[in-house]
């Protein structure tokens, strides 16, 4: 019985394993001709300060399929990182990002808006990444100071000394670093305060049921005190009510994100959205 049971187990397993590995080399493939063919756009989403003047804006990818269909980064950007495809893609966000500041620079109310960019751990710890960056800012011809680049845990506890180096060269040119994802890793006060970071993320699992919470709470009372301590500002993502808004600004947040100020946008809205006068009535 016992032997019929694990061979139905493993029909079934063998069934299921086969599916997802035939799904994710035909998503590998897909993406693989995407990049080729370009399928990618980057959208931006607003980032307001405690008087809901705007900041800056985080870049977020988009892949959008020739049939209109989308494909959540949340899905393919791992699987761009196990293939190796994450260095083109990223390269890609880096220059699209740069090409889009350079063209803020010219806008009413938008050249002195900062772009966050999010960079994996992969392309982070390529041996050159700190000349792709110089380069591509010179090209473009950026100010690095409006460049943050958004790392999470996962990459800054990878080789920690060489990260410090990079980073610090990095910063020696202006460019700002922001910890994405704050609370949801190992978050350790130890090696916070080797990081040259300029920003704490707070993490939108602990926005989410902010209002009915109290553990959230605590749990974002204590990251804002840590990152006052350590003098970095403070963000929170995936604020989507005024109650959350309100909330976070009582505990001591400075700054913004969600959908309450708004969405990933193509970039050609985000001026709208500014000029619109939407975010000082809310
Ligand atoms: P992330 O960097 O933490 O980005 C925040 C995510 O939260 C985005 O999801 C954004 O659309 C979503 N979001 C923003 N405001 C709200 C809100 O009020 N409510 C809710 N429910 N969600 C909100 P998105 O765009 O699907 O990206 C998912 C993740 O994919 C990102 O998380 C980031 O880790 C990764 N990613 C996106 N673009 C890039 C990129 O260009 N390069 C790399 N390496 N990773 C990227
Ligand atoms: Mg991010
Ligand atoms: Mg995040
Ligand atoms: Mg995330």
């Amino acid at each position: 019985q016992a032997k019929e049971a694990g061979r139905n187990g493993m029909r079934f397993f063998d069934q299921s394993m086969q599916d997802s590995i035939s799904e994710r080399a035909q998503l590998e493939r897909e993406l693989r001709h995407a990049i080729d063919t370009q399928q990618f756009e980057l959208y931006y989403q607003v980032q307001v300060d405690h008087l809901k003047h705007p900041l800056g804006a985080e870049a977020l990818i988009r892949w959008i399929q020739p049939d209109g269909g989308a494909v959540s980064p949340a899905r393919f950007i791992p699987l761009a990182e196990e293939s190796g495809q994450i260095l083109a893609l990223g390269q890609w966000v880096l220059e699209s990002a740069c090409a889009q500041l350079r063209a803020w620079q010219s806008e009413p109310a938008m050249s002195e808006l900062a772009v966050a960019v999010n960079v994996s751990a992969r392309q982070f710890h390529q041996p050159d990444f700190c000349e792709q960056v110089r380069s591509v800012l010179r090209r473009y011809g950026v100010d690095p100071g409006l460049l943050k680049l958004e790392l999470t845990e996962g990459v800054l506890l990878e080789n920690m000394e060489d990260t410090i180096a990079s980073m610090q060269a990095l910063r020696e040119l202006g460019v700002r670093f922001a910890l994405d994802d704050f609370g949801t890793g190992y978050s350790s006060l130890q090696y916070l305060k080797r990081l040259p970071l300029d920003q704490l993320k707070i993490d939108q699992s602990f926005v989410r049921d902010l209002a009915s919470d109290g553990n959230d709470q605590a749990i974002v009372r204590t990251i804002i005190a840590m990152a006052r301590s350590l003098n970095l500002d403070v963000i929170a993502e995936g604020v989507e009510t005024d109650a959350q808004c309100a909330l976070l600004g009582q505990l001591g947040c400075q700054s913004y994100q969600g959908y309450l100020f708004g969405k990933p946008m193509p970039a050609p809205a985000l001026p709208e959205l500014i000029r619109s006068g939407f975010l000082s009535a809310i």
